[in-house]
């Protein structure tokens, strides 16, 4: 098969789709981690039924096999590697017409890995150039070819690409629906892979989010989650004075059909009182505000390079509690830090004492490639970690059976686990 450029950008043609559909006919694609892969899997699938693909129940059906990736965690990775082997493997002994490929967060930042242990995956885009695929299919591109492509991060370009190309998505969650508004994180924890896999921030303009939003209407669409890894932080890279809590008043304003406004996930300090505000003014937005606080000692939240303390993230509590008496709050914790004793672990359990959350997602802390914390001394023996994790989930357990308001509780952090 003829090489080309695939910096080239072809227009796909009538006579283009017609082949690729009748190359692979079904697609299947594997979804790993946070709603924001998720929300790229809907439009990854629109992406390929635009194309005249279809897709399949299950992946042993399908002609094409995507794998949209996780970094957060190391054991989000093992899992994708072990499922891509097993594809491998699969199609070699059925003699099937299966073509694999890899998208999201790992192709990101593990391209030697890639090159080297999935030497067979036929595709691979990353989460910022996803809507390059169609220019990879059935072209005989190289794995070197492809990875040449990734890009660190969007740009303003991109996102104009990403609002054309793409546009259609196949929604999975029936009445809910998720919108991303924004891409990437400004602001680099030290434990967090996601700026060097999604790249720095950058917003939606708010008229495409909007357009997005419209459209909900006639396909019944009653919820939505507005989506981004700092969503309290939107506008800020495109705007000089539009911030989330205008865009959500602007949402809850223009858009009274929708029971119900959510949003993920917000940044403790960019908690603003304006924002509150707006929560407790709009009946149909949210109110569970899920801020993750990390950690309970101030230390170890500044080893994090978390930017506030304890004593700050207690005051937002005190400011949504007082507005919004029936708030429900949740929070990501993580145990195991480097450099975490016993004495910040106690202080992180009197701080959840005095809380009480609604909910918590929690994990032992899992070191990242890329991430100043992997390179910190006095790592947490993994056998601690575990323990600890135990301790905590116990304590978060019977806070929430004195808590009045029947909270529901997960072990999986998606700030870690994305398995968000
Ligand atoms: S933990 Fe959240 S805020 Fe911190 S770098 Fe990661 S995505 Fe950004």
């Amino acid at each position: 098969m003829p090489r080309q450029d695939p910096s080239v950008k072809v227009m796909i043609s009538l006579t283009q789709r017609n082949k690729m559909a009748e190359l692979f006919k079904k697609y299947h694609i594997l979804t790993y981690g946070c709603q924001m892969n998720k929300n790229d899997s809907e439009r990854m699938a629109g992406l390929l039924e635009n194309l005249g693909f279809e897709p399949s129940q299950t992946w042993q059906e399908a002609n094409l096999v995507l794998l949209n990736t996780c970094s957060i965690r190391d054991k989000a990775e093992r899992r994708v590697f072990g499922q891509l082997h097993e594809l491998h493997h699969y199609r070699k002994t059925h003699s099937k017409d299966m073509e694999l490929g890899v998208m999201g967060c790992m192709p990101q930042h593990a391209q030697a890995f890639i090159r080297e242990k999935l030497p067979f995956v036929d595709y691979v885009v990353g989460v910022n150039n996803m809507e390059d695929l169609p220019n990879f299919l059935g072209h005989g591109y190289t794995l070197s070819q492809q990875l040449e492509q990734l890009r660190t991060r969007r740009t303003k370009k991109d996102v104009n690409r990403f609002e054309h190309k793409l546009a259609k998505q196949v929604r999975a969650s029936g009445k809910k629906a998720w919108i991303s508004i924004q891409f990437g994180c400004n602001k680099v924890c030290s434990f967090c892979i996601v700026p060097y896999t999604r790249g720095i921030e950058i917003s939606r303009e708010k008229e495409a989010i909007f357009k997005e939003i419209a459209a909900l209407h006639e396909k019944n669409v009653t919820e939505i989650v507005l989506l981004g890894q700092n969503v309290n932080s939107y506008g800020m890279t495109i705007y000089d004075d539009y911030r989330f809590a205008d865009l959500l008043r602007e949402t809850a304003t223009k858009f009274p059909w929708l029971e119900k406004i959510d949003f993920l996930t917000s940044y403790p300090s960019d908690v603003t009182q304006e924002l509150i505000e707006v929560i407790a003014s709009y009946p149909n937005i949210t109110n569970e505000i899920h801020f993750p606080l990390q950690h309970g000692d101030d230390s170890i939240l500044k080893a994090m390079r978390r930017r506030y303390t304890v004593a700050e993230y207690r005051l937002k509590v005190q400011q949504l509690r007082n507005r919004i008496p029936d708030v429900r709050l949740g929070t990501d914790l993580i145990v195991g830090f480097p450099g975490e004793t016993e004495e910040h672990f106690l202080n992180m359990l009197a701080v959840l004492s005095e809380i009480r959350f609604d909910f918590a997602n929690t994990a032992a802390y899992s070191p990242r490639p890329k991430t100043r914390a992997a390179r910190l001394p006095h790592q947490v023996p993994d056998q601690i970690k575990r323990k600890r994790l135990h301790r905590l989930n116990e304590h978060l357990q019977a806070i929430y059976k004195t808590n009045d308001n029947n909270p529901h509780f997960t072990q999986t952090n998606p700030h870690l686990a994305q398995a968000r």
